[in-house]
């Protein structure tokens, strides 16, 4: 993979951006269970065009800042009780994987997940991806735990706002029992082994994508007096109104976030570059 930087980062940022990024490292495994979370195509695409594949900087920056998170937990190492950035390995379905926790308190059976995040990522509850994340870690730890932690650094705090009031959050994730675990273990294993053979496409779900929009603009103003899920309604909208003459209807392209700035297979996947909502493909 090669990291590019035509946004034109610093270029001590560029060159810290590529040098913690090569330092990921799963261990001996056929799966880690953040791999074996996501979606399956972009690591089908990342195993067949690993040479191809180029990744901006920019989009890098923020998962390098989170990793400073976890250097900064490394500190723990000097207290007995807790283990950070301990990795877990185990075999299930004849394949070997592996996951990391952030930090485990060994007195009290707690496994912790740390994400530098915005406060809107946990407004609805902590991700299913990341729950999934925990009771993963739980099955591979040495003892069970009875209680998971997802603690959320939140980089969009600040003493000027009200909003967040904290600069973190901690949400309890309830463990799973471990047949359930076992089970959605292994249907991922078989997920992705699949797609070794055929690779599938990511459902809108799996591409964190929004749906187009049509606004109706009324002329001069810079908002939208409504936002209509299709044009029909649009043009519904605007016929029941006395000012239609001086409304217009403006196609907003949805998105998909994690096309567009997470997903390191995104400079060789059809499904993206092909897709009208890449900016790429969108008049300027
Ligand atoms: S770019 Fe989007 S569609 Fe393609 S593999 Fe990545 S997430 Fe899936």
């Amino acid at each position: 993979m090669q990291i590019a930087n035509t946004t034109g980062l610093p270029e001590c940022l560029f060159e810290a951006v590529k040098i913690v990024s090569s330092r990921y490292d799963k261990g001996e495994c056929d799966y880690s269970l953040t791999e074996l979370i996501a979606p399956p195509r972009p690591r089908a695409l990342k195993r067949f065009y690993s040479d191809r594949i180029v990744v901006e900087a920019e989009d890098l920056l923020y998962s390098v800042i989170g990793s400073s998170v976890h250097a900064l937990l490394e500190a723990l190492n000097e207290r007995p009780g807790y283990k950070p950035e301990v990795r877990w390995f185990g075999e299930i379905g004849g394949k070997v994987i592996s996951g990391q926790a952030d930090v485990y308190d060994e007195r009290n059976h707690i496994i912790k997940d740390y994400k530098f995040t915005s406060s809107k990522t946990y407004q609805d509850g902590v991700k299913d991806e990341w729950v999934a994340q925990l009771n993963g870690l739980n099955y591979l730890s040495p003892t069970q735990s009875n209680k998971l932690v997802s603690i959320g650094v939140f980089r969009d705090y600040s003493k000027l706002k009200p909003v967040p009031a904290k600069g973190w959050g901690e949400y309890e994730v309830e463990p799973w029992p471990i047949e359930k675990t076992e089970e959605f273990l292994l249907e991922r294993i078989r997920v992705h082994e699949a797609a070794a053979e055929d690779i599938p496409e990511c459902t809108e779900e799996e591409r964190w994508s929004t749906p187009d929009q049509w606004a109706v603009m009324k002329k001069g103003n810079v908002r939208a007096s409504k936002l209509a899920d299709s044009e029909e309604e649009a043009a519904d909208y605007i016929s029941k109104r006395k000012d239609k003459k001086q409304l217009y209807v403006e196609k907003r392209h949805g998105t998909c976030m994690r096309c567009q700035h997470y997903c390191e297979a995104a400079s060789v996947c059809s499904q993206w570059q092909n897709d009208p909502r890449n900016p790429n493909n969108q008049e300027q």
